[in-house]
């Protein structure tokens, strides 16, 4: 069974500038505005995934199967 789930887009603080907008540069004291949030401290995040479910039926041999 194949089963698609998608989750709706969801404010969260952007991780790659901790929520300052901004990152540091190269040289000491200098920043750039950050490219994931573009210096707004936040991100949405959405998500797609598809799972795919199917039955586990373990094959036994030696004993008969219990029911
Ligand atoms: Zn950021």
């Amino acid at each position: 069974m194949i089963r698609e789930i998608t989750r709706p887009p969801k404010i969260a603080l952007c991780r790659n500038c901790h929520g300052t907008g901004a990152v540091p540069g190269d040289e000491p004291g200098e920043t750039h505005v950050c490219l994931q949030c573009e210096g707004s401290g936040r991100v949405t995040v959405s998500c797609e995934m598809t799972l795919d479910i199917r039955p586990y039926k373990p094959i036994r041999k030696d004993k008969p199967r219990i029911i």
